[in-house]
């Protein structure tokens, strides 16, 4: 087969996950045609980016302090991994060059004391810049074949929006299958450096958090991978949180949409992007453990089989938000004040996770995180209250949990078994949404209620079976 396979950041945090990788890749390399992708070293990527900030508030001192302590992690974790002098030496050499380009811009950012959003990506690409070395060597160290490549060096190609780069998919395909095509051949495994890439000019780009996931998948499909394999430290999509719900399970198989759905809630978040590389070829994605290599994990896939077809596949739950009711006669048939309030709402910064507006349209409903809480309520106070809004209501404590199976769609019953297993514990329920695709159906209950109904609702529909 050949697969891509990903580690993440707690794959690779320590001389001895790493030497275990580095000893799992080479095991399948035996029968398979593999590419490597990884992530910063655990912590690394969340470092560079307090970097940033510290430098742009001026604090030299925290930020050069911070900066060595990067340094000296990787000199250490170089130091510690290599068995063989001579590879020890030439990791270690490899290291050296890179860092000192680390170093080079740090010196460049201080003295400037300015941060761009270019010269941003460029240090936040480091971690992956760095890992790659560590676990390509490893892998030189076992006795294979490896090269480390930045994802520049790989060619991904993507705009110059820096800090959310869009990929530029036609010349890195080109690229990409070029160049790695010719280390396959060779057997020789590349190890290449996730969320960052590089513009048309060379200037190095990163995909937003968690891109890593993406670069897999983008890599997949450039060279038309069997499966690309994610590898962190949970083992696949959960039916349910199992700090919440101890009967959770790993769910065998979901298709991209449910998956999608379920990333955006669930314990392993996975780049909402990364499914769309997959889509033209139906490339087969698995979510798996680094630290349980005999479980299956996840399978995501584009044909789903009839038997995992299940209306309610997983129960989760998005804590601590806060909930605003927009009431107001005047809002009732006048086009443009849901627009109105949205688009404040928008100029404040602040997200809007959950909406629902009833058919009356004299209110409207608007979750959003509990930090933007204040600021929604203000900015609408501000700008609306008296005009085309009457009163602002506000519940501070709120859960919303969410149902994801492609199975609700069409079966009828479906809502009432929700809401009667919520009756049965009690539980109000404050506010309900359900997209037409009736992919995903929410609803909103005070945040000290949302344990008992995820329980209850994992167990009305037999999800730890
Ligand atoms: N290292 C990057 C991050 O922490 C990318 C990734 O891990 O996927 O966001
Ligand atoms: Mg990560």
């Amino acid at each position: 087969m050949k697969l891509v396979i990903k580690f993440g950041g707690t794959s690779i945090s320590s001389p001895e996950n790493i030497r275990s990788v580095a000893k799992y890749v080479r095991s399948l390399s035996k029968g398979n045609e593999l590419v490597i992708v990884c992530s910063a070293v655990s912590g690394v990527t969340d470092d560079l980016i307090r970097i940033a900030n510290l430098v742009q508030k001026g604090n030299k001192d925290s930020a050069d302090r911070l900066s060595k302590a990067i340094i000296n992690k990787h000199k250490q974790l170089a130091k510690k991994l290599i068995k063989n002098v001579k590879t020890r030496k030439k990791l270690s050499e490899k290291m050296n060059s890179d860092l000192s380009d680390l170093e080079g811009l740090l010196h460049g950012m201080f003295l400037l004391g300015e941060v761009t959003s270019r010269s941003s990506d460029y240090l936040i690409s480091f971690g992956e810049r760095l890992s790659i070395n560590l676990v390509s060597f490893a892998l030189v160290d076992l006795g294979s074949k490896s090269v480390p490549l930045t994802g520049k060096e790989s060619g991904i190609v993507t705009d110059s929006n820096f800090g959310e780069a869009k990929l530029l998919s036609d010349t890195t395909r080109l690229r990409v299958s070029k160049t790695l095509q010719k280390y396959i051949s060779r057997r020789t495994i590349p190890v290449i450096g996730g969320f960052a890439g590089a513009d048309q000019h060379g200037n190095i780009t990163t995909f937003g958090r968690g891109g890593s996931d993406y670069t897999a998948t983008i890599i997949a499909s450039c060279i038309k991978a069997d499966e690309v394999w994610l590898m962190s430290d949970v083992d696949g999509l959960m039916t349910a949180d199992p700090k919440t719900v101890s009967a959770a399970k790993v769910i065998k198989e979901v298709s991209y949409t449910e998956a999608m759905e379920m990333a955006l809630f669930g314990a392993k978040q996975i780049h909402p992007r990364a499914f769309e590389p997959l889509l033209e070829r139906k490339i087969p994605l698995r979510i798996r453990s680094t630290f349980n290599t005999k479980n299956e994990g996840t399978l995501v896939t584009g044909h789903l089989r009839p038997e995992t077809k299940k209306t309610v596949k997983c129960v989760s739950v998005i804590r601590h938000n806060g909930l605003i009711d927009v009431r107001g006669g005047s809002m009732v048939g006048a086009p443009g004040t849901a627009a109105t309030i949205f688009s404040t709402l928008a100029k404040a910064g602040v997200n809007i996770m959950m909406i629902s507006q009833s058919p009356s349209e004299s209110t409207i409903s608007i979750i959003v995180k509990k930090n933007d809480l204040d600021r929604a309520v203000n900015t609408l106070e501000l700008n609306l209250l008296g005009k085309i809004i009457k009163k602002v209501d506000v519940t501070a404590d709120v859960a919303i949990v969410a149902l994801v199976g492609s199975g609700m769609r069409g079966t009828v019953g479906v809502a009432s078994k929700i809401f009667s297993a919520a009756a049965r514990k009690e539980v109000n329920v404050i506010m309900i949404a359900q997209g037409s695709s009736e992919l995903n159906l929410a609803f909103v209950v005070k945040d000290s209620d949302c344990q008992d109904v995820v329980r209850s609702l994992h167990s009305e529909f037999n999800l730890g079976k």
